[in-house]
């Protein structure tokens, strides 16, 4: 009886919230890497209550990085942007949840670490925009381009978190 109280519960939050799920790719920089700081980045979406869909170490190619910041393409520091995306392997994360864009925006503090927010990734980890330690998308679009680009069919996981009536009313 209580399994299927709980799957009856999982079944409404389902209901309640397929509308607002949205995915975002979140990327630990190479900076992040490098830094040691894995765990940590990873272990704050973790506690916000995100759903982790796909997760690899990867290094990317300069094409791959020129597609993921082609709106940049104009910028003056794009060049060293692109040197530092591929200068180490990244952390490359589909994480799922409710406002889960805007939300891992906020977690992730201002582009400028030195405007960031102390309690932000940002703010607490990091100190020059060059070298900001994390990625997010910036709209739910761009979760759903930037996650088709970095991950191929096969490397997302289905599955369901115990906690999500626990998370979501
Ligand atoms: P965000 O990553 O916060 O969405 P942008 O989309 O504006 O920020 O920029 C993408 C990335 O380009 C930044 O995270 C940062 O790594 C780099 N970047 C942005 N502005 C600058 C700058 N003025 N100098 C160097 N790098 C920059």
């Amino acid at each position: 009886a209580r399994s299927g109280r709980a799957s009856r519960a999982v079944q409404r939050c389902r209901i309640v919230a397929a509308a607002e799920v949205e995915q975002s790719y979140i990327m630990i920089k190479p900076d992040g890497v490098q830094r040691g700081l894995v765990g940590e980045i990873i272990s704050r979406f973790e506690k916000k209550g995100f759903l982790l869909k796909g997760l690899k170490l990867f290094q990317c190619s300069k094409d791959l990085a020129q597609e993921h910041y082609k709106d940049l393409k104009d910028k003056p520091f794009f060049p060293t942007l692109i040197d530092y995306i591929t200068s180490g392997p990244v952390v490359c994360m589909a994480w799922e949840g409710v406002g889960v864009v805007a939300s891992a925006r906020k977690l992730i503090g201002a582009t400028n670490p030195l405007q960031a927010e102390p309690g932000t990734i940002r703010g607490d980890l990091a100190v020059q925009t060059g070298r900001n330690v994390v990625h997010g998308s910036d709209s739910p679009d761009n979760g759903k381009r930037e996650i088709a680009l970095w991950f191929k069919e096969g490397e997302l996981c289905e599955w369901e978190s115990v906690q999500t009536p626990w998370l979501i009313e």
